[in-house]
């Protein structure tokens, strides 16, 4: 069950740390690039611990999909992805067809470097834009400016009709400061105009500990009010259905033949290796984390190399993936949950299964009643644009159903 087919590298270093952001990131400075004449002493010993992860892992299935993200892994040359994609190819072998993305920045590489990643086994890109609008970059920290997201945008088009990129992506947030709906659009319909086959769009989400999150306090921050940031919202959904893309999942929309393989085995609770600093491995319906720091991340790895990955996920630092995770993860998607066959591999019996169905009903019967969620038999999915923009509302009525059940239905059935 849930054999892992997928791997994510997690790659810490970024130029600087974005006002909004509060992932596990190393910042190395805003003038730096890694060269592969003069590499970071710390980029590469972060690769060697990386190496040394992966070896200790046992041995498995064929990747379909590999994902490289951050942090910034453009700051890598192209000369240690491959390196990277080696060390993978050789452990577990790729399938063929494999996707294999990478997660780029504008202003963290060239053409040439992007050719390089091409050349590696790099077939999909996705582009860190978040906007087109450089006072906008500025102030929420980004390193790029609208110059250099439409040169990469360029350059990535460019490979892309040559065939040499299967797809890519731009990752855009919506309802930052200074942000209205027409501006919004404005961002939206440029977007469109880079001809990009996958978009991702975000809501801004203030993070504790972050910048914005200290100005948001202060009252320094001039964030759109509920009412503007549900019109960008709706615009979104409508203007990118007329351009043609779906919306498969909350935050992801794609052109026909375009949603991202790596995302969907997140979201249908498939297994995945996680390498690296912060990164959750997902194999065989186990789920366990990293550390989140560098030195901790590299105590642990010194400390598998004496016990073993396979012992931690035995250990008590592995644990099942909550059915409470897998169904929100479930209900962002378009196809939304089935909740018998989920609640059956659950470990529920069938008595169990129509008692506890029946009561997530009763609990979200205003949603439907509402129009934001959808029964058909025992499958429920978000309606689009109103469920999937408000499912916090569903959301929250299934976590106090969670809570409600009694601590033996709670407790997962490894089988
Ligand atoms: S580039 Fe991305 S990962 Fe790095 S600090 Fe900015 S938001 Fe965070």
């Amino acid at each position: 069950m849930n054999v892992p087919r997928s791997a994510y590298l997690h790659i810490p270093f970024c130029y600087k740390r974005c006002f909004y952001c509060d992932f596990a990131v190393v910042p190395v400075g805003s003038k730096h690039k890694q060269s592969f004449d003069s590499p970071n002493p710390l980029i590469d010993s972060y690769l060697n611990l990386l190496e040394r992860e992966i070896s200790l892992t046992p041995e498995c299935e064929p990747l379909s999909t590999v994902y490289i993200g951050g942090g910034t892994p453009s700051l890598l040359t192209y000369q240690e992805i491959n390196f990277l994609l080696n060390i993978l190819r050789q452990k577990f072998g790729f399938q063929p067809g494999v996707e294999i993305t990478l997660e780029i920045d504008p202003a963290s590489f060239n053409k040439m470097e992007l050719e390089g990643y091409i050349k590696s086994g790099v077939n999909r890109v996705s582009l860190g834009a978040q906007s087109f609008d450089t006072n906008i970059l500025k102030e929420i920290g980004r390193s790029h400016d609208r110059d250099d997201l439409i040169q990469s945008c360029s350059w990535i088009r460019e490979f892309f009709e040559k065939g040499e990129l299967k797809s890519w992506n731009l990752d855009l947030i919506q309802s930052l400061p200074s942000q209205d709906c027409k501006s919004w659009e404005d961002q939206i319909n440029q977007a469109i105009r880079t001809a990009v086959p996958h978009l991702s769009i975000y809501d801004l989400s203030i993070e504790p500990g972050t910048a914005f999150a200290n100005w948001d306090l202060l009252g320094k921050l001039n964030l759109p009010n509920e009412e503007s940031s549900w019109q960008m919202m709706r615009s979104t959904s409508s203007m990118l259905s007329e351009a043609g893309f779906a919306r498969y999942e909350i935050s992801n929309f794609s052109l026909p033949g375009h949603p991202s393989r790596h995302n969907r085995v997140y979201w249908n609770g498939s297994g995945w290796w996680g390498f690296g600093q912060g990164a959750t491995s997902a194999p065989w319906g186990l789920r366990f984390m990293r550390p989140k720091t560098f030195n901790e991340y590299r105590s642990w790895v010194f400390q598998q190399e004496q016990e073993g990955i396979h012992s931690s996920l035995i250990s008590s630092n592995a644990r099942p993936m909550p059915l409470d995770e897998l169904l929100i993860v479930g209900l962002r998607r378009r196809e939304g949950v089935e909740l018998y066959s989920m609640f059956r591999d659950w470990g529920w019996s069938k008595t169990q299964c129509e008692i506890y169905i029946k009561s997530l009903i009763s609990k979200w019967l205003p949603s439907i009643q509402n129009g934001l969620l959808i029964q058909n038999g025992f499958r429920f999915y978000l309606t689009d644009p109103e469920g999937m923009n408000l499912s916090n509302e569903v959301l929250v009525q299934m976590m106090l159903w969670w809570e409600s059940l009694p601590n033996d239905a709670v407790e997962p059935s490894i089988s």
